[in-house]
């Protein structure tokens, strides 16, 4: 009870100091540096009314009401599907994949390719700023994150072993994206 209160007074005494410094809160959850440097971040409720350039920020208990349970642990907690078993693996339909979080227009079908990896991969990201990319040393490994651009979505891992002419390999969860039929 007392270690209670005392989390409770120390959380108050940071947010006072936060607004005093002239910060807002920060609500992303990503770990790492989520909106470091100041960019620009909104605290939404929903996503109605957002325009698809602005940041969206939610707390982990929001994005656990619009999400499977799978969805959130490799979406909000950087987790990985098992190969070959994703549903967008072997998937050859014409259109467009969105983040599954907050809609963000991530990839096309048309760089989509079969690598053989067991998880959907991309020739590129579907429009310059689309996805962010981070380094990505956890595991023992060293390797570049690639989020959703718009609501810092952990989505897979970009490696330089693509076709050309650009050999990239945007390896993707299944579970990071939902998808948009286009003719
Ligand atoms: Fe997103």
């Amino acid at each position: 009870m007392i270690k209670k209160a005392f989390k409770l007074v120390a959380v108050l005494f940071l947010m006072q100091l936060f607004i005093s410094a002239g910060f807002a809160p920060n609500y992303s959850n990503c770990k790492g540096e989520a909106n470091a440097g100041g960019e620009k971040s909104h605290l939404i409720k929903d996503g109605k009314g957002l325009k698809m350039d602005e940041k969206v920020a939610k707390s982990d208990e929001e994005w656990k009401k619009v999400l499977t349970a799978e969805q959130f642990e490799v979406a909000r907690k950087k987790g990985t599907e098992p190969p070959f078993s994703g549903k967008y693996n072997n998937f050859k339909e014409k259109g467009v994949f969105l983040c599954v979080c907050c809609g963000n227009e991530l990839f096309g079908s048309e760089t989509k390719y079969d690598s053989g990896s067991g998880w959907p991969s991309f020739m590129d990201e579907l429009s310059q700023g689309a996805v962010r990319l981070h380094a990505d040393n956890s595991h023992g490994m060293v390797r570049v994150e690639v989020l959703c651009g718009r609501c810092d979505a952990h989505l897979g891992h970009v490696f330089d072993d693509g076709p050309p002419p650009l050999g990239k390999r945007f390896c993707i969860n299944s579970l990071s994206l939902k998808f948009d039929k286009r003719d």
